[in-house]
């Protein structure tokens, strides 16, 4: 088991969290600065969060972060066969790139979230192209500039005709249904 590779910011779900093993850099949601302190600590009910109170160095104000004990520990199979622990801050930041200017950090929380989910949910081992495509379904329900810019990496689109391509399949799947 290893500890948490995800960290929700209950109280501050702006507070984004770089982890590695054992040191966890949390930045402020405040002023944005990732000095902190810890300055309380304990086990959240059901004993696999904890919750900690911090201090930020740099404004002196106060938040809260859950870290969860991540007993599954997802991993992600890369195209050239090779594995490493999924890694939330990576979807995240594939997913803001693709979104810069359409989407606030709420937005981008939730999808990151739901998107973890849905992949912790199909259990232990993921292959890379599943999170693409995984992306894919949930940015196509929330932005197409979004949707469209992350398929234009993610599938490789070349040209103009790759993008007609996709907004004509956009727009099959997202015409009215007749009933
Ligand atoms: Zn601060």
């Amino acid at each position: 088991m290893h500890l948490r590779t995800a960290v929700e910011a209950l109280t501050a779900p702006l507070a984004k969290v770089a982890a590695s093993s054992t040191v966890i850099t949390v930045r402020c949601p405040f002023c944005r600065e990732n000095d902190d302190k810890v300055v309380d600590s304990r086990a959240g009910d059901d004993g696999a969060t904890i919750r900690r109170r911090r201090e930020c160095l740099a404004c002196g104000r106060r938040f809260t972060t859950y870290e969860r004990v991540d007993e599954h520990g997802l991993v992600v199979r890369k195209r050239d066969d090779t594995r490493e622990p999924f890694d939330r801050d990576k979807l995240r930041n594939g997913i803001e790139r693709a979104a810069s200017g359409r989407l606030d950090e709420h937005a981008l929380e939730a999808l990151a979230s739901e998107i973890e989910e849905q992949l912790r949910a199909e259990g232990g081992e993921v292959g890379s192209d599943r999170i693409g495509v995984t992306v894919l379904e949930q940015l196509r329900g929330v932005d197409h500039v979004a949707y469209l810019r992350f398929a234009s990496v993610y599938k490789g689109f070349e040209d103009l005709a790759d993008f007609e391509r996709e907004v004509g399949e956009l727009q099959k799947t997202t015409a009215p249904k007749r009933r």
